[in-house]
């Protein structure tokens, strides 16, 4: 279990330290164990951070720790960035499993090394019993960055590709949360993106990547849309959606465009180039698909194209659609 003594700065918070979480996430810059780690200079540094209260801690597909390193390491790989170094500051609430702690901490060493990753600064804080629920983690990360993307370089013309199906995340999160038994085994997406996005900028004509966690698909192409003062059209029926996903979001009252994913992307390419970066994201994830394109008409506004060929707004997401999600 872990105590408030072990965030206390003493004897108790170096054993935690360094006999429990160096053992899982300890490398030669942490070791070093000063109050700031030396880390040389990237020639182009993308930097990034993100938190996670994700409740309850372990989902299926994965827990806070696994959805911390791949959320963090996932933004720099949207900016063409390879992960390198990450913060790690653990919030951690009394009385907290040790043995639970240390499957999260396996579960980050794992994540960790899918991305070539270290962790080399952190720290941990233990908070009074309810003071905060179970575990938090920020994470910030540096990469570097090898490609040239940018949601500035939207344009009339280009394809938009999704990575896979959608919502899975925010369905399998709600689903846990509700006690809903499925027959299905229905999970979140969350994971590592830097493997796929490495073999994807092997394609020439990349111009923009996104993750579409919070707000989903929806957020990601209204804010490019905004952003790039573009117009994105969206075949409805071109969505990829599992039965168990559209299941969930039917009990929920939501569209899956609005629903977080944790390991699904929405990539803009050169139309040309469309079949070869979908032949590199169907290698990862067969349900990869081409859902629209970017046009002049309705700038700063996403339209949704029915199967009937009708035509609506797809509108940013509002309100409080699920809260801790990530
Ligand atoms: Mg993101």
């Amino acid at each position: 279990m872990i105590t408030l003594a072990m965030g206390n700065g003493g004897v108790e918070n170096r054993d935690l330290i360094e006999k429990v979480i160096f053992r899982h996430l300890g490398n030669d810059l942490l070791a070093q164990a000063e109050d700031g780690t030396a880390i040389g200079s990237l020639p182009k540094a993308i930097f990034t951070t993100d938190s996670f209260t994700i409740s309850p801690l372990f989902f299926p597909g994965g827990d806070i720790g696994k959805l911390a390193v791949a959320g963090a390491c996932n933004d720099l790989a949207m900016m063409g960035a390879r992960p390198k170094f990450l913060s790690c500051s653990f919030i951690i609430e009394e009385g907290f499993s040790l043995r639970d702690f240390q499957r999260i901490l396996r579960s980050m060493a794992k994540e960790l090394s899918l991305n070539q990753a270290q962790i080399v600064t952190g720290d941990t804080k233990v908070v009074p019993k309810g003071s905060c629920d179970g575990l938090y983690i920020n994470i910030s990360a540096i990469g570097e960055q090898v490609a040239d993307v940018s949601q500035g370089y939207l344009k009339p013309g280009l394809a938009i590709l999704i990575s896979g199906s959608v919502a899975k995340h925010g369905a399998a999160i709600f689903a846990a949360r509700e006690g809903i038994e499925l027959q299905s085994d229905l999970m979140s997406d969350c994971k590592s993106l830097w493997p796929v996005v490495e073999e994807l900028l092997s394609v020439e004509g990349i111009k923009a990547m996104r993750d579409a966690t919070r707000g989903g698909v929806a957020a990601v192409l209204n804010e490019w849309a905004r952003a790039a003062g573009v117009g994105i059209e969206i075949d409805e029926g071109a969505v990829p959606v599992t039965e168990e996903v559209r299941g969930i979001c039917e009990m929920l009252g939501f569209e899956p465009l609005v629903l977080a994913n944790e390991g699904t992307f929405v990539v803009a390419v050169e139309p040309e180039s469309a079949p070869a970066a979908l032949e590199v994201l169907r290698r990862y994830d067969p349900d990869a698909s081409l859902i629209g394109r970017v046009q002049e008409e309705y700038a700063g506004r996403v339209v949704l194209r029915s199967q009937w060929g009708t035509r609506r707004f797809l509108d940013m997401p509002s309100g409080e659609i699920l809260p801790r999600i990530c």
